[in-house]
């Protein structure tokens, strides 16, 4: 249900605390964490990664930003997946991209809303301009977007093999790395790319 209020919000925790500590051992969680996966994803309010994988506390280790994007070049990013990845020896990593996203919207059309989203879009947008003039499909304005949000989750997975860290542990067979896309119309999420030791050796 939507909330009105942030009163609202905050009277809510009461009633969520009792049924998270009835599922989980709050005890052990309290003390350390051990996740399965390394998401990265937008910033969006309807993709919660959580909500919708149907996740629970201590399951993913999480790092959202504008259009989920994983760069080398971002200390924020960085310092979320070196920890992720090198400390707490995460299996998987997922960049999940979704249906309708502003962020690749905004660098599809080149129209952003303050000078700081222009500046954080501003690989994506010359990403996103060569791959429409060099697609041989002939998409309509509403496929465009959810084409893009796709190539830029499966993009960005790509790009993280360049990350010393990243490579050896795909190398290893100890991280797979994945590219994902969600759909908020019909909550439902798909498997755009896969990059293992098998992908990785025979590059
Ligand atoms: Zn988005």
């Amino acid at each position: 249900m939507p909330f009105n209020n942030i009163g609202e919000i905050l009277n809510n925790v009461k009633n969520v605390s009792s049924q998270i500590s009835s599922r989980l051992d709050l005890d052990s969680l309290s003390k350390s964490q051990a996740p399965l996966v390394f998401w990265v994803g937008c910033a969006d309010s309807r993709v919660s990664p959580n909500l919708v994988t149907g996740t629970d506390l201590g399951d993913m280790f999480v790092h959202r930003n504008v259009a989920n994007i994983a760069s080398l070049e971002d200390a924020n990013f960085v310092s979320s997946m070196e920890y992720a990845v090198g400390v707490l020896k995460v299996k998987h990593l997922v960049v999940c991209g979704h249906s309708g996203c502003g962020g690749v919207n905004a660098a599809m059309n080149k129209a952003y809303p303050t000078p700081t989203i222009k500046n954080w879009l501003s690989k994506p947008e010359k990403d996103f301009e060569w791959v429409l003039k060099n697609s041989s499909k002939k998409l309509v304005e509403q496929d465009k977007l959810s084409f893009l949000a796709k190539h830029n989750a499966q993009t960005q997975i790509k790009g993280l093999l360049e990350h010393p860290l990243i490579k050896e542990a795909v190398s290893n067979g100890e991280l797979t790395l994945h590219a994902l896309f969600y759909d908020i119309k019909s909550s439902s999420l798909e498997l755009l790319l896969t990059l293992d030791n098998d992908q990785v050796s025979a590059a």
